[in-house]
């Protein structure tokens, strides 16, 4: 490798002192495969499971028994996975869809949503068929600037008309830390004691696996997620998953489909042992994820970069943000990154204008299944503080090649070398 023996020399040293997070990090994957491999027994999960079937899908019982499975792993009375679900977002939007009704209310107890949602709710843009044209309104309390559940706030803003109460596990693109599930679990249990009614959703996209526990273990109503990050296992190759309560997820059902249809349709077609096995992995590809995410949080700050999460914070996410400071790195960040993907490795990222971002973003991620975040990607919008957001990494060891070519790319512009 064309990595300087300065930073291969500062890698090997920052790896010794990572052993016992490493270890932690493998005692919840053990963890999360016994609960995988419990519910596949349970379920009897057997090779007729992985046959399709096309047109209508009835009686598509690979499918059915999968979503039995999820609701096992997930705590929760029923789930829907399926491949017609098209991302994380429409995941999210069905739920919500699904269970909102003219004149509801939808509050966010986590502050703003993640980008995609907010033309789905109507507050950017004028997308048709938003949830504000359908006369469902929406309200955000703001976290505290320490990133806490504004409690008195949320006190206030709950009213008659709350129906539901978003929450978002993942920090996503903001500098936020991400929830942890006793903390998910306390401000879900006060939500309830406000208003024993209340649905409370969670955005549990990127948090899947990472503690042994899901937020509908603690008394989330629905949840919702892409198959292309963390539940996938790297073997998906598109979809997203719901998990619930019933009534719930019969409901997301029927918007996803058609009232009174519901999950009784929908051809599997050939990807039912893919979700299976994907599934099956999920454990230990969040776990090298989450290594390489800790590995590469203690390089960058060993090289004198601030970074969030501190590499031994404790995570309820996979991602890895790190400040680079300036356009200029970021750009030789993602270009060291992508040279060393498996998949469009020649291809050299550039920023560009994004739909929806008031600054040009860049991108690197060279992926089997496109757009995969469980597959090692970087971005971030050239803005202040110039951070780079780092998801997924099928495996550590390739994780550690990349992250250690996008660093020699990030020294060499600096002349730190
Ligand atoms: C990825 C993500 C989404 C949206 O998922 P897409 O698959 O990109 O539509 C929503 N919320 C969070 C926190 C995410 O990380």
């Amino acid at each position: 490798m064309e990595i300087s023996p300065k930073l291969l020399e500062l890698a090997q040293r920052v790896e010794e002192k990572l052993s016992p997070l490493y270890r932690d990090i493998e005692k919840t994957a053990i963890a999360n495969h016994n609960k995988v491999l419990k519910a596949f027994a349970e379920h009897k999960v057997s090779e007729f499971h992985f046959k399709g079937s096309t047109g209508y899908g009835y009686n598509d019982e690979g499918r059915d028994n999968l979503e039995r499975v999820y609701a096992s792993v997930l705590g929760s009375e029923a789930a829907l996975v399926r491949s017609q679900i098209v991302s994380g977002t429409h995941a999210i939007v069905a739920s919500l869809f699904g269970v909102l009704r003219p004149g509801d209310e939808l509050l966010s107890v986590s502050g703003a949503p993640y980008d995609t949602l907010e033309e789905a709710i109507g507050i950017r843009g004028n997308a048709p068929g938003s949830m504000q044209e359908w006369g469902i309104a929406y309200k955000q309390v703001e976290l505290t600037p320490q990133g806490d559940f504004d409690l008195a706030a949320i006190k206030e803003a709950i009213n008659s008309k709350t129906r539901v109460a978003m929450i978002q596990r993942s920090r996503g693109y903001a500098t936020r830390p991400s929830f942890t599930i006793d903390v998910l679990a306390k401000i879900i249990s006060y939500l309830k004691g406000l208003k024993p009614d209340i649905i409370v959703f969670v955005d549990n996209c990127y948090g899947e696996m990472v503690e042994t526990s899901e937020p509908t273990d603690v008394g989330a109503d629905i949840i919702a997620g892409s198959l292309i990050k963390n539940m996938g296992g790297g073997l998906a190759p598109t979809g997203g998953y719901l998990a619930g309560k019933k009534i719930y997820i019969d409901q997301a059902a029927n918007r996803l489909t058609a009232p009174g249809i519901g999950a009784e349709v929908g051809a599997s077609l050939g990807v039912n042992r893919q979700l299976y096995q994907g599934l099956f992995l999920a454990p230990h590809i969040v776990s090298e994820a989450l290594k390489g995410a800790v590995y590469t949080s203690a390089l960058f700050q060993e090289l004198g970069y601030l970074v969030s999460p501190n590499f031994d914070e404790k995570r309820g996410d996979i991602i890895q943000s790190i400040i680079l400071g300036s356009p200029e790195q970021m750009v030789a960040f993602c270009r060291g990154l992508q040279e060393k993907s498996p998949v469009d490795a020649h291809v050299r990222p550039e920023p560009a204008p994004m739909p929806g971002y008031n600054d040009q973003v860049i991108m690197a991620g060279g992926t089997f299944i496109q757009g995969s975040s469980i597959e090692l990607s970087a971005d971030g919008p050239l803005r202040e503080p110039y951070a780079i957001y780092l998801q997924g990494g099928l495996s550590k060891e390739y994780m550690k090649i990349a992250v250690l070519s996008a660093a020699n790319k990030c020294l060499k512009l600096t002349n730190k070398l």
